[in-house]
């Protein structure tokens, strides 16, 4: 059998890895799936194979041009890129039939001429029986002339009776299926559509691929699979089945506790960097190590390290890892991001030049606290916003009238310096000593009036980021 979407990259690289990422495109891109897909791109990163992109679009009530878009963007997000172009399934149905024919050929499988009807009976009288549901295999052998002309017909597997179909899995170890427990699967429908079993495998040995690493649920599929890959005598790729992700107390992953797109974590402002992080800890360990870069991680990935056991979402985890990785990100890069995402929000914010200068000259300061973007893009408005601060609750408690009073009475000691950090603070000092005040008792009026809020990043760094003007302007405003 000819190997068709073996491209010239694949064949030049036959020894090494080929893996895929194969998502129906019924949904957006949860972070299941994108753990998978980063487990699979590291591992062909790693060993310098390849990392192909499918598109199990055969669903087609489910499946839509929205998701597919989705999950394109959500790979691109999370730094996932694939080689080649997209695979997209469905239109590749012509060749999956063509292998049904070859089965059937072969004689390694038959066409069923049952009746739906027929079918529910079967299945009544086996559940009457207390036996297990399965198809009983009555066109195995009989003649197909004894059909009724023109009658319709599937296409089932002649799959083995007797012994067993063993998983040789990476992770999960040897997972034995008794061949006496599968029935005959169905390859082709009725009216001739291939089915996700048999599409799964002629895609995966026309792409190539040697490492088929996916989410535990397919475990059984992999029994089925199987069959149909040792009936054409394929290649059998290397399996590893990832244990489930569970929410925080262990149970199913719920919305509440994770279960979301990435773009749901892009928009709680989770760094790409920190997700590919976190997602490789759910599920691989080296070591005790928590922070692994992603330059690190393609250095160190390997199969034989995935966990077996089911692994639990940790928001907390996952804000420390954030708060780091958004510390050791330049400041240009964060100015960026919080640019793109302020952009994003609806109606999309712009931000001036000016406003990008002040955040970049205050990132040192407004990156050492914050857990994520959208905190950091919270935390930071004092300084992209122009204008008087309308003062929260506890803002307003620090700016009573004794406050106002101190403030005015430092102004002229501050409005004497040349606006840097170290002078600022100084002349602050200096006025607070010399009417017996704690320096904080002139800082948190300021601070007040400046941010609109009790808390901020380093105060004087903070002033002299957002320039003498716009400072004067508000500190103006809370003297009178
Ligand atoms: N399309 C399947 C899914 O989205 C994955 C199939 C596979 O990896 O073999 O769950």
């Amino acid at each position: 059998m000819q190997n068709r979407l073996l491209n010239e990259r694949t064949m030049t690289q036959s020894a090494k890895p080929v893996l895929r990422f194969a998502p129906s495109p019924t949904g957006m891109l949860h972070i299941g799936g994108a753990r998978t897909a980063l487990f699979n791109w590291l591992y062909a990163r790693h060993t310098g194979g390849t990392f192909l992109l499918r598109i199990e679009d055969t669903d087609k009530e489910r499946s839509t041009p929205e998701a597919v878009a989705a999950i394109l963007n959500g790979m691109r997000w999370m730094g996932l890129d694939w080689d080649g172009r997209e695979v997209f399934q469905a239109a590749r149905a012509g060749r999956h039939q063509e292998v049904a024919q070859a089965l059937l050929a072969a004689g390694r499988a038959y066409r069923c001429y049952a009746t739906a009807e027929e079918l529910t009976a079967m299945r009544e009288e086996q559940k009457k029986a207390g036996q297990q549901m399965r198809y009983d295999g009555r066109w195995r052998d009989r003649d197909p002339r004894e059909a009724p002309d023109g009658a319709p017909f599937v296409v089932r597997l002649r799959a083995d009776t007797e012994g067993e179909t063993i998983v040789h899995d990476q992770v999960l170890g040897d997972v034995r299926f008794a061949n006496a427990q599968m029935d005959d699967m169905v390859l082709l429908r009725s009216d001739g559509s291939p089915t996700y079993m048999l599409a799964v495998v002629v895609d995966d040995f026309d792409m190539g691929i040697t490492h088929v690493i996916r989410g535990a649920d397919h475990l059984n599929n992999a029994g089925r699979q199987l069959q149909i890959i040792n009936a054409m005598g394929w290649p059998v790729p290397v399996y590893g089945h990832l244990p489930l992700i569970n929410g925080p107390d262990g149970a199913k992953l719920s919305k509440r506790h994770g279960a979301l797109a990435v773009e749901a974590y892009r928009d709680m402002g989770y760094l790409p960097e920190t997700m590919r992080n976190y997602l490789l800890r759910l599920g691989w360990s080296h070591g005790d190590d928590e922070i692994i870069p992603t330059a690190q991680a393609i250095e160190w990935f390997n199969l034989e390290s995935i966990g077996k056991s089911a692994a639990r979402m940790d928001f907390k985890k996952l804000d420390n890892l954030n708060g780091h990785y958004i510390r050791i990100t330049a400041d240009e890069t964060l100015v960026a991001e919080a640019v793109a995402f302020l952009e994003r929000e609806n109606p999309p914010r712009i931000l001036s030049d000016k406003a990008r200068a002040r955040l970049l000259a205050a990132m040192p300061g407004v990156k050492e606290r914050a857990k994520t973007l959208l905190e950091l893009i919270q935390g930071a408005e004092f300084l992209y916003t122009d204008g008087v601060r309308v003062l929260d609750e506890a803002a307003a408690k620090l700016l009573g009238p004794e406050a106002r009073a101190l403030l005015a009475a430092a102004l002229p000691a501050l409005e004497a310096t040349d606006w840097c950090g170290p002078a600022l603070e100084a002349a602050a000092r200096a006025h607070a000593e010399a009417g017996g005040l704690k320096l904080g008792q002139v800082a948190q009026p300021l601070r007040a009036a400046l941010t609109g809020k009790a808390s901020s990043p380093p105060l004087f760094e903070m002033m002299a980021s957002l320039g003498r003007e716009e400072s004067l302007i508000r500190l103006r405003a809370y003297t009178a």
